[in-house]
């Protein structure tokens, strides 16, 4: 049976798994107690469970469960790890390397910094999301003590060069931040195997919920510290105060132990009804992929639709389809995605983009579904614009001079 609506956009947060909230309930009734607490029973229950979960998430991203700070989200920990790092090692230098895609979370915490007078890089990608690595080395300093940059990225899908990012790190004694939260659980990740100092991630893009996340801090090879950015009661080894969200936390846990099961299943899955989703879109006339297909999540793809205004497209199938879009009106900001700028698309591009998240939950049904209404609905706003027709007539759009308004 076919549930509308479908749910397609999974990149901004997923629904939780049953079998994450049945672990969670006992925490929030009978287990209710403070993990601080040690002269009792109900700390000690809160405790064990906490101490369970940091391993269940360690064991997902094969670090040491001593090495994982629990946060409120990854924007927490985007910004536990890149200022705590920049607090830190203030003595060694000052300079920060990151990109233009990233997660606003990374992005205006760079700002942040070169406010407090700090400097920043923000490279370039090239037209398929990824980094250039010839100008990453070439952008590191002696005074550069951070490369940031994102596992995979939310919009795109785009997965990252990690293994080689940390090499060039690595050589020139650099740390490495990455922001992992659309590719941890999705798709293999391994602090050790990729060169990872640090990495910041979140529950409620893996099925998990709300209001949790961590910040991993590499313990060994080398030993990194980052200055606390809220202080307190001195909890999580002193990087992060305040009385853990128990029940958050053994949900990330549970959600960690089932990414670590199900992944492969999941991506074998997913990445099959995307692949047929997005040919099937392709099939319409100018229609394009953002973003590389080669290295790329297996649940995402990012299309645009030449010719077709993106809020309209939205409006065309919203209340069935759930869906972002690279356009301004889906966002607060006025502006189309800068991340699809940042590929070089043009505005009426970005502005006709559409970013599909497809789950563990997604059925090839509403796959189905999905690429029917998407293309009556690319069809038939086509057919009613003048854009379009002077397109089909061969005009030439971008020598227009439209009238000031
Ligand atoms: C969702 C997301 C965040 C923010 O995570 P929260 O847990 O909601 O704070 C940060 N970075 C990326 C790449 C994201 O997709």
């Amino acid at each position: 049976m076919l549930h509308l609506p479908i749910y397609l956009d999974n990149n901004s947060t997923t629904p939780m798994d049953p079998r994450v909230l049945e672990a969670m309930t006992p925490y929030f009734l009978n287990h209710f107690g403070n993990s601080a607490s040690r002269n009792h029973p109900f700390g000690w229950a809160a405790e064990e469970a906490v101490d369970y979960a940091r391993e269940q998430v360690a064991k997902l991203i094969g670090a040491d469960p001593k090495e994982i700070i629990f946060t409120s989200g990854a924007t927490e920990a985007d910004n536990l790890g890149v200022k705590g790092v920049y607090e830190m090692y203030a003595s060694k230098g000052n300079h920060i390397i990151t990109a233009t895609t990233e997660h606003k979370a990374v992005i205006d915490t760079c700002k942040h910094i070169e406010k407090l007078g700090g400097e920043v890089t923000y490279l370039q990608v090239e037209p398929d999301g990824l980094i250039d690595l010839v100008a990453l080395e070439a952008a590191i300093k002696p005074n550069t003590i951070l490369i940031s940059i994102m596992y995979a990225n939310n919009e795109i899908g785009t997965v990252m060069p990690m293994k080689e990012i940390s090499a060039i790190a690595r050589k020139h004694g650099v740390l490495v931040f990455t922001d992992g939260t659309q590719a941890v659980g999705k798709i293999p990740v391994d602090v050790n195997k990729d060169g990872i100092d640090l990495m910041a991630f979140t529950a409620h893009k893996m099925y998990g919920p709300k209001g949790v996340g961590a910040l991993y801090v590499r313990r060994k090879n080398p030993r990194v510290k980052v200055t606390a950015q809220m202080d307190g009661g001195g909890h999580e080894r002193g990087m992060r105060s305040g009385t853990l969200n128990v029940p958050g936390i053994v949900g990330f846990g549970k959600a960690c132990e089932l990414c670590m099961l199900e992944m492969e299943s999941d991506a074998a899955r997913t990445s099959k009804l995307r692949d047929k989703l997005q040919a099937a879109l392709l099939q319409i006339e100018e229609s394009y992929v953002n973003g590389s297909t080669e290295h790329r999540l297996p649940h995402v793809a990012n299309i645009s639709f030449k010719h077709v205004e993106g809020e309209g497209l939205l409006m065309g199938f919203n209340k069935n389809i759930a869906l972002s879009s690279g356009s301004a009106c889906t966002s607060a900001s006025l502006e189309p995605s800068y991340v699809l700028k940042a590929l070089g698309l043009g505005d009426d591009l970005a502005h006709s983009s559409l970013r599909f998240g497809l789950s563990r939950f997604t059925t090839e049904e509403e796959i189905d579904y999905t690429i029917k209404s998407i293309t009556d609905t690319v069809l038939k706003l086509r057919e009613m614009s003048p854009l379009w027709e002077m397109y089909k007539e061969g005009i030439d759009l971008d020598s227009i001079e439209w009238a000031a308004h």
